[in-house]
């Protein structure tokens, strides 16, 4: 587990310290009662193939890709993406090596509300008027990552997601809202802000 440079400058934090979608996150962790700590919680590793990160529920640890992750904007993608898999970790009892519906329902929020989808949506959506399109983004995508961390076939993987996906895809917490771009993460992110001020105050 051999940590860069590149490796060390994620852990310092430099990197996520404006983005939206990790502020709201790692708020929405701590509010939950499960506070990140990036020198606990972070791991940066070589990995194989094209794999950019990781959530290892077995000790709640996110592992980022250092040989995969290319740019800043890629490495805020991927420790948004990691970071829903941590907060349904801390707020549902997921069972995520026996139960491939639970896995799916986490991928399918993952790639709903971490932007993966976002940026192609909006191209496609200019070219081609797809609606649908961020939906077939999101299905393939949640298909994708459970092949990859599961050594199930891809019709089992995909009948889990057709089973899970409308609830799943239509539970936006914590945003609230899916959240297309960093405007809307913002936004998403003063609203979880002021929710939280008005519950502490009653
Ligand atoms: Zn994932």
């Amino acid at each position: 587990m051999a940590e860069t440079f590149r490796g060390r400058r994620v852990l310092n934090g430099q990197y996520w310290s404006g983005d939206p979608y990790v502020k709201l996150l790692l708020d929405a962790m701590k509010h939950s009662g499960c506070a990140v700590n990036k020198e606990r919680h972070f791991s940066c590793e070589d990995c194989n193939g094209n794999v950019s990160g990781g959530f290892d529920a077995s000790v709640s640890q996110i592992v980022l890709c250092q040989n995969n992750i290319c740019n800043q904007a890629h490495m805020n993608r991927v420790v948004t993406h990691e970071l829903i898999h941590a907060f349904d970790h801390c707020r549902a009892h997921v069972d995520w090596f026996t139960n491939v519906r639970h896995l799916a329902c986490s991928e399918v929020r993952a790639a709903n509300l971490s932007g993966d989808c976002s940026l192609l949506n909006e191209i496609l959506r200019l070219h081609f008027g797809l609606k649908q399109h961020h939906q077939t983004c999101v299905r393939d995508r949640a298909i994708r990552s459970i092949l990859a961390v599961r050594n199930i076939s891809k019709e089992v993987a995909q009948k889990a997601v057709d089973e899970v996906f409308e609830s799943c895809f239509n539970d936006h917490e914590p945003f609230g809202r899916i959240p297309h771009n960093k405007t809307y993460a913002r936004y998403a992110h003063r609203d979880f802000q002021n929710r939280d001020r008005y519950y502490s105050n009653i």
